[in-house]
């Protein structure tokens, strides 16, 4: 394992969504036992995410600014997860005005960061590395070939219209998505081009693509057509994969929040058969209206496969804006062959645990990462944001996936959404083979020696050289 013995500083920067932070924080708690010296910048409100991270390596420092007021968040919201994902434009270039406070904060210290690793999100951290005079090194909370995607849209976003198909003929395997697949952040740009607020959210994404280096959260295996692709447009090898970071150990509690749920959960799948359990869970901020809601209760009912569905509480505004629960006396109905989790689901344990044979997912990129380190199938129903890329590379590129639904806004037909659900879960089908020789493919990588483990290396090794 490469160490930074000089003990380089660099500066971590997050963005705040329980999918870009979570990921980037386990990476930064392996940069950390390596011996780099980390200050993380965060707003008031996340600092209680860094706890176990800061628990387990008390050597990180914390630098906390305040949230910059912007008039579409509400005070006291500073994570995506209070406000919903229309919130992600206001937070991005809401905290872009941190950048005079980072900069003098820089200016202040006495041994400040070499570099700044920072979500890509955050792309506009490219330019004020720039000003510093330092590099910036891009963390991708997503795969290679949504990059490749984004790259393509935000550095020439002219080239996408609203309502045409998008069409991405240099790039491996020339992918095309019809406009409403096309990831939710460009979509949201280009309808509201003529906002001037948006130019700096062009300018933030475009940035990206200039880098110093790039880290994934995926494995050469998985994605190396598009690894391979952005190398040669980059035109550098700073390109590391490093993951599947959940492979890799991490602070205690950052995958777990303990609960006195989990133990239901856990005696619940102790009692069921090998790989009989579908686990249903659209990640950490997406909820169905009520009609999907029901339509989706209706079509598990009706498979007769044994499912743990993860549904989240509603907030009083979400009830109001139509947004559903598990319907009524469901639970009774299904009562020892559906177990509801009403909150936050020990999910990476969930994937791991042998009853679990199938992951009805939304395909966020950290779900598809999770279920391939678990070897477990996907049901695909993709919705929003990266999430259409991600499925079109496990379902149409790898066959490790099938597709039961798409769109956010869709009603699924319940009786054929049962009916897929009962054939893939009643067999063993192609999907499912190759989803277990990803696994496969995923331990060799984290292994010492694997692609991913080399690439951290790497990593470790260019920083410590800065
Ligand atoms: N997650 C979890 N429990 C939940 C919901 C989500 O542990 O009840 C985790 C999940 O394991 C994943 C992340 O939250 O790491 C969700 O990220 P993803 O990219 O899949 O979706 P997003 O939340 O960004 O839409």
């Amino acid at each position: 394992m490469a160490s930074s013995k000089n003990g380089v500083h660099i500066l971590v920067f997050p963005y705040p969504a329980q999918g870009h932070m979570l990921p980037l924080l386990h990476l930064t708690y392996h940069l950390s036992i390596r011996g780099v010296a980390i200050t993380i910048l965060v707003t008031p409100k996340n600092l209680p995410i860094l706890t176990p991270l800061l628990s387990t390596n008390p050597s990180i420092q914390t630098l906390v600014f305040p949230f910059p007021e912007h008039p579409q968040i509400p005070p006291g919201v500073e994570n995506v997860k209070d406000i919903g994902n229309h919130g992600n434009i206001p937070i991005i270039l809401a905290l872009s005005k941190l950048q005079g406070q980072i900069i003098r904060w820089f200016e202040s210290h006495s041994n400040p960061p070499v570099a700044i690793l920072s979500d890509f999100f955050l792309g506009w951290t490219h330019h004020l590395a720039q000003k510093i005079g330092i590099p910036r090194i891009a963390f991708y909370a997503s795969g290679a070939f949504l990059t490749a995607c984004f790259d393509r849209l935000w550095r020439n976003p002219a080239a996408g219209n609203p309502g045409s198909e998008i069409k991405f003929e240099d790039l491996p395997n020339a992918p095309r998505f019809p406009w409403d697949q096309v990831p939710t952040l460009f979509r949201r740009y280009k309808e509201a081009e003529s906002d001037p607020s948006f130019e700096l959210l062009q300018n933030s994404m475009a940035a990206n693509g200039l880098s110093w280096a790039f880290v994934f959260n995926t494995f050469y295996d998985l994605e190396n057509e598009y690894l391979e692709f952005l190398r040669e447009k980059f035109g550098f090898q700073r390109i590391y994969s490093i993951g599947p970071l959940n492979l890799l150990d991490g602070p205690e509690q950052m995958n777990v929040k303990s609960d006195s749920i989990n133990g239901e959960v856990f005696s619940y799948l102790d009692g069921c058969p090998d790989e009989s359990v579908l686990y249903v869970c659209f990640g950490s901020q997406k909820v169905l209206k009520k009609a999907q809601m029901e339509a989706l209760a209706n079509g598990l009912e009706r498979s007769g496969v044994r499912f743990m569905w993860v549904a989240k509480p509603l907030t009083a505004e979400q009830v109001a804006e139509g947004f559903g629960s598990v319907p009524e006396g469901y639970e009774k109905r299904v009562m020892g062959r559906g177990f509801i989790i009403r909150g936050w689901a020990p999910q990476v344990q969930i994937l791991n645990h042998p009853a679990v044979g199938g992951f009805l997912s939304h395909c966020g990129w950290n779900s598809v990462v999770e279920a391939i380190a678990a070897g477990v199938m996907i049901l695909g129903w993709p919705m929003e944001a990266d999430q259409f890329v991600d499925a079109k590379l496990m379902v149409d590129y790898l066959g490790a996936a099938i597709r039961v639904c798409e769109g956010g806004d869709t009603v699924p037909d319940s009786d054929e959404l049962a009916k897929k659900i009962t054939e893939s879960m009643s067999r063993d089908t192609t999907q499912r083979v190759r989803a277990k020789e990803l696994r496969e493919k995923a331990m060799e990588a984290v292994k010492v020696g694997g692609s991913s483990d080399r690439d951290m290396d790497g990593l470790v090794k260019d920083l410590a050289q800065l």
